[in-house]
């Protein structure tokens, strides 16, 4: 038995719904762990006599639950800041190039464990991750993500109308997530996601093929692409005139469910926001992203409005920084000139046990509560001397807000999966 003693904060429940009460802050904290698992967190003084043969580790900074990315792909790393295009062209000059040299494993593997260890950098212990349409791009991160005890969701890339080197058949995209899922069900802290790149790259028949994938799989979750930018959604309203909306494309084909994360949706209209919500499904928002390409402003109270589930996703390549505690900075930035205003306790609910309701992982992680996984970060609210100097004496709130805003991977001063230290900052 392990026990971590120090100033800890989680936000298990929404505070927009729950309020205040949803705030779980102890000063002086106990977090005390066995076997990976929570066994207790609260005041070390009323935990401290309880779990007296513990062995006691204090960390200095602030402990939070280990970030949840909803949406990123790990083929565009290396492609982050791609300057001049906006989605349709930015895919073609910078992405589709970039992904059709993950048809070599090694390539994979070499980016997959690059990826993972950033994201641990970063502070991100469970990810949505988009692979290439190649099996063996997803097999690469799926045995890196073993390999280092992460909590990954991912899924080889459906897209038979893709350009040529990055195109799979229906038959070949059944077979070949038929097989990912027989090899890496029930290993480690893995999940499926079947992943349809968006409408434009899939027939009719493999986004109905999808559809049944994802009904034949109970265990599965479903990962795309939805409303993001104006140049791709007059292209879906041309190619589909028959379906409502964009979402309606997706629907008729049997992909919109509890199970079903859309990324983006920055451009939605109250119908398509009230079926999200009645079928369960949840949104990544990703802020960089749509300013980086232009894409729109994300509407947060509409989707709040409808009782849409929400996760924080950075969606590097386009997203400009695996850091999620900048995507919250751009987060708060998007709500404003939305005249909303996002508090920085529910900015850390979206981006912890929010994002893990979305990816139907919040029992397992993201509130730092008994029984859950202890994935946690030790946020260093003195990592920079603009930090440092703006933080001295200020109440947690606005010390909060100023990690999100001025923090970035410098302010992780590490990351622990299941009890075990993952990353540490080493200067
Ligand atoms: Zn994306």
């Amino acid at each position: 038995m392990k026990a971590f003693r120090g100033e800890i904060l989680s936000v298990p429940d929404d505070p927009a719904a729950a309020g205040a009460d949803a705030i779980r802050h102890f000063e002086d904290g106990l977090l005390v762990v066995e076997d990976g698992l929570i066994l207790a967190c609260g005041p070390h003084a009323e935990l401290a006599e309880r779990f007296a043969e513990a062995e006691i580790e204090p960390l200095a900074g602030l402990i939070v639950p280990g970030f949840v990315d909803a949406h990123v792909h790990y083929p565009q790393i290396e492609r982050i800041a791609s300057h001049g295009e906006q989605l349709m062209q930015w895919l073609e000059r910078h992405i589709f190039p970039a992904e059709k040299a993950f048809a070599d494993r090694g390539h994979a593997d070499s980016v997959a464990a690059f990826f993972l260890d950033e994201l641990l950098r970063h502070g991100t212990t469970s990810a949505l991750v988009f692979a290439t349409v190649h099996p063996g791009s997803a097999d690469a991160l799926f045995e890196a993500a073993l390999q280092r005890d992460m909590r990954i969701v991912s899924g080889k890339v459906l897209m038979d109308l893709g350009p040529e080197g990055l195109r799979d058949s229906v038959a070949e995209g059944r077979a070949d997530t038929e097989a990912l899922i027989a090899r890496w069900r029930g290993r480690g802290r893995l999940g499926y996601a079947v992943t349809p790149r968006f409408a434009p790259t899939s027939s009719r028949e493999q986004l109905a093929d999808a559809g049944s994938l994802v009904a034949a799989h109970p265990d599965v979750l479903m990962h795309t692409h939805l409303s993001e930018n104006p140049g791709e959604i007059a292209f879906v309203a041309e190619r589909f005139p028959e379906a409502a909306d964009y979402l309606d494309v997706y629907d008729r084909f049997g992909l919109v469910g509890p199970r079903s994360i859309f990324a983006h949706c920055v451009h939605m209209s109250d119908r398509a926001l009230a079926r999200m919500a009645e079928a369960g499904a949840g949104i990544a928002f990703c802020p960089t992203s749509n300013m980086f390409l232009g894409s729109g402003l994300f509407d947060l109270a509409s989707a709040d409005r409808h009782g849409v589930r929400i996760g924080i996703g950075t969606d590097v390549g386009a997203g400009t920084s695996l850091s999620i505690l900048h995507t919250l900075g751009a987060a708060y930035g998007v709500c404003q000139l939305r005249s909303c205003n996002l508090d920085p306790f529910r900015a850390l609910h979206l981006a912890t046990a929010g994002g893990a309701r979305v990816l139907n992982i919040a029992d397992r992680v993201g509130g730092l509560l008994p029984g859950q996984e202890a994935d946690f970060v030790v946020l260093d609210a003195a990592a920079t001397p603009l930090l440092a100097r703006h933080c001295a004496g200020t109440s947690l709130h606005d010390r909060l807000f100023a990690l999100q805003v001025l923090g970035d991977d410098r302010a992780i001063a590490g990351t622990w999966l299941r009890g075990h230290c993952a990353h540490r900052r080493t200067s």
